[in-house]
């Protein structure tokens, strides 16, 4: 039985004509019931669940949901079983008033609204009285609906399967559009570096002491590297998501691998006169590997334990072999992330969302960044059939009680993927 409702009693109206809602709602608020009002079925239901009417009206031909399969729904729901559902609706046929009936409702209101008797129905109701339909029409109503539900089943469904084919050939077009505008643009890019680099070498041979020409082509070669990793970062995010990172393994020397990554970020090391600390890979057997990526995703970790440690810290790596596996640390003693983010971190665009954090320089003690890093090193280091993660107390820029990023990696490639059978 439905518990008495303290204060004033509730009712849910369903309605997607707004002048009826407003009707309805002001004449059954001037009777003193508090009334909420739903737009369509599905939310209806939802708002059911959470406001506990003590009395449901429904119009039965609303958009989505049709008010008879609201109403069916109300009486499977153990929230609203017992509550009397009322249709109020413009079909005044009798054969209309027993197919509501027959799908779940107590009683059937016509309209137009008759302002004066609504509200005394509304009590009649609430006091108990419900509508009935005989057996025998019962019968034949409830196989017409059972038809109808079969049939209205199978529309949507066709519906749902055509907006879902749409929604993935557009999603393929876009990823596909991205990785080909990436491409697009890197050969500019990369030309422009070339040039600069050029220059550059050609300044320095010919023993140019303009300082002002060497620091602005200084600039451009620094904005165009930049540009270009921004650019791969882009590319390589899309290949992932796409699944089409495409990895050719070969026999990767972790250590002389390693030692080339460091060497690269020797000059900002100084600069921000950090310890660069890595450990005796020699025992690391070779792996089989794809090198260009791997060393992308190394490349990110210590690029980041840089990025996120304050000046005159250290940042260390280091890798031993387990059980057919390679397992790499990159530790460092800056700022730490925040547990309830570790996870989050790896995903795309993911940046660290206090900006008192940022500074503006990429390679500058909490440089910016735009959250690609990860997510790149995440999907490489699974394509290669590993698993990376990441241990830290917590964020704090005082304490600063750093990260540890772990990578578990096979010695072996996994088994090619099979092609996609859908
Ligand atoms: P970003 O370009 O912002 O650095 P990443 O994908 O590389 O993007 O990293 C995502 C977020 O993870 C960063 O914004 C930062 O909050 C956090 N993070 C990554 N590495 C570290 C680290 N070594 N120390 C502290 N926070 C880190």
């Amino acid at each position: 039985m439905p518990t008495q409702p303290l204060g004033p009693i509730k009712i849910l109206y369903i309605e997607d004509d707004p002048s009826s809602r407003r009707l309805v709602q002001r004449l059954l608020e001037a009777e003193g019931f508090h009334v909420t009002v739903a737009e369509d079925g599905l939310s209806g239901l939802e708002l059911a669940r959470q406001v506990r009417p003590a009395l449901i009206l429904t119009d039965i031909n609303i958009s989505g949901m049709t008010g008879h399969e609201v109403a069916t729904r109300f009486k499977e729901m153990p929230e609203t079983r017992h509550v009397p559902v009322i249709a109020l609706t413009a079909a005044t046929l009798a054969t209309d008033r027993d197919r509501a009936l027959v799908a779940g409702c107590d009683g059937y209101i016509t309209k137009p609204i008759d302002v004066d008797a609504l509200p005394r129905i509304i009590h009649k109701f609430l006091a108990g009285a419900r509508e009935k339909v005989s057996e025998d029409v019962k019968v034949q109503r409830l196989e017409e609906y059972r038809n109808e539900l079969g049939a209205r089943l199978e529309k949507t469904v066709a519906e749902l399967q055509k907006a879902n084919a749409e929604l993935r050939r557009m999603d393929k077009m876009k990823k596909d559009f991205v990785i080909l505008a990436g491409h697009e643009l890197r050969t500019p890019t990369t030309l422009i570096y070339g040039y600069t680099s050029l220059l550059k070498m050609e300044m320095q041979q010919r023993g140019s002491a303009d300082d002002h020409l060497n620091d602005v082509i200084d600039r451009i070669t620094g904005a165009t590297r930049r540009l270009n990793e921004v650019v791969d970062a882009v590319i390589n995010v899309s290949l992932i998501d796409s699944e089409q990172l495409e990895l050719v393994f070969k026999p990767v020397d972790l250590a002389a691998m390693t030692q080339a990554i460091v060497a690269d970020l020797q000059p900002i090391v100084k600069q921000r006169n950090l310890q660069l600390v890595v450990g005796d890979l020699s025992r690391v057997p070779t792996l089989s590997a794809d090198p260009n990526y791997l060393r992308r995703a190394i490349t990110n970790l210590l690029d980041n334990a840089i990025k996120y440690t304050p000046d005159g810290g250290t940042v260390s790596l280091d890798a031993v072999p387990e059980e057919e596996a390679i397992h790499l640390v990159v530790a460092d003693t800056g700022i730490g992330i925040d547990r309830a983010e570790q996870e989050r971190i790896f995903d795309k665009f993911y940046v660290l969302e206090d900006t008192d954090f940022h500074s503006t320089h990429r390679n500058n003690f909490l440089g910016g960044g735009f959250g690609l890093g990860l997510a790149v090193a995440h999907g490489i280091i699974r394509a290669h059939g590993g698993r990376i993660w990441v241990e830290s107390e917590g964020l704090d820029a005082t304490r600063l009680p750093g990260s540890r990023f772990h990578i578990l990696l096979p010695l072996t490639p996994p088994p090619p993927r099979q092609p996609d059978s859908k």
